[in-house]
């Protein structure tokens, strides 16, 4: 039977797995067969997440990793690996916005903490999970796939949001650099680019009567995303029809980006 996306046998770990759009991708993921590791720095919403997965019947790992601490990662990402045997998919979801503030007011602190998030816990997760690739491969297992989160924003422009533009902006050249690096491995890497997409994180948006206009204006489904529809996404780059997928921005924005 042809079912490359049956993701049984598989595990996938997902950084900020919690809420948002983290836990509907692992939500998806193991609806689909996978088993999952989810991080989260929030003890109470890792466990809810953790209970709420694991009503699919897969093997659920949650665990508590700020991402913005190397160390933690490595030993997280060793943890997890003894626990669940292999893991097949990373996926560099953990983020923040930030606080929206003029650009000539940011602060060296608003610029730190949000890259410490945002581009070191990527970074760092990547490499980690890179290097337990790596090291299958040499023992003859080639494979794996890294999916990094960007923004559609970092396309668009960010008034107020010069952090998180620049945090997110990097993800690119990283992907780049990992996969010329590593597609000898079996390594593929791949950015997702979600729009506007109704989480915790984009709360405030709507809370402003201005900007919620001007969002849907922007939008040509003139709509928000739900975070279920960065599910498939997700299965697709877990999965073995996505085998020769490698490189790719993949933008989930009800068209925002092409208008
Ligand atoms: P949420 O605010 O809903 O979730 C953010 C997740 O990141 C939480 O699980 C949170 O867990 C985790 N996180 C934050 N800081 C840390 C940390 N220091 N260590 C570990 N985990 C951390 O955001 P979304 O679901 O909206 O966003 C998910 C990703 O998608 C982000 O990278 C975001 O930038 C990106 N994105 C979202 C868009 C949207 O419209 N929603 C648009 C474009 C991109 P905890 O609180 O437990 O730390």
């Amino acid at each position: 039977m042809y079912a490359p996306f049956d993701l049984t046998g598989k595990t996938v770990l997902v950084t900020g797995g919690n809420i948002g759009i983290g836990l509907a991708m692992g939500q998806a993921l193991a609806d689909a067969g996978a088993d999952i590791v989810l991080w989260g720095s929030n003890a109470e919403r890792n466990e809810c997440a953790r209970n709420t997965l694991a009503a699919s019947g897969r093997h659920v790992l949650a665990q508590r990793v700020d991402v913005t601490d190397e160390a933690a990662i490595v030993a997280a990402m060793a943890e997890a690996i003894a626990e669940m045997g292999r893991i097949d998919t990373v996926i560099a979801n953990a983020g923040t916005g930030g606080i929206a503030t003029p650009f000539v007011e940011t602060t060296a602190n608003d610029l730190r903490r949000v890259l410490a998030i945002n581009l070191d816990g990527a970074y760092f997760t990547a490499r980690e999970a890179c290097r337990h690739m790596v090291a299958r491969a040499r023992m003859g297992d080639p494979g794996g796939s890294i999916v990094l989160v960007g923004s559609a924003g970092t396309d668009s422009g960010m008034p107020r949001f010069g952090p998180y533009a620049a945090s997110k902006g990097a993800l690119a050249p990283l992907m780049r650099s990992i996969l010329a690096e590593h597609a000898r491995h079996g390594i593929r890497v791949n950015l997702i680019q979600p729009g506007f997409i109704r989480t915790e994180m984009t709360d405030h948006f709507r809370e402003k009567e201005k900007t919620e206009e001007w969002i849907l204006a922007s939008i040509p489904q003139r709509r928000w995303g739900h975070p279920t529809e960065c599910g498939g996404i997700a299965i697709y780059l877990a999965s073995d029809a996505s085998s020769y997928q490698s490189g790719s921005t993949i933008t989930i924005d009800g068209g925002f980006l092409a208008s």
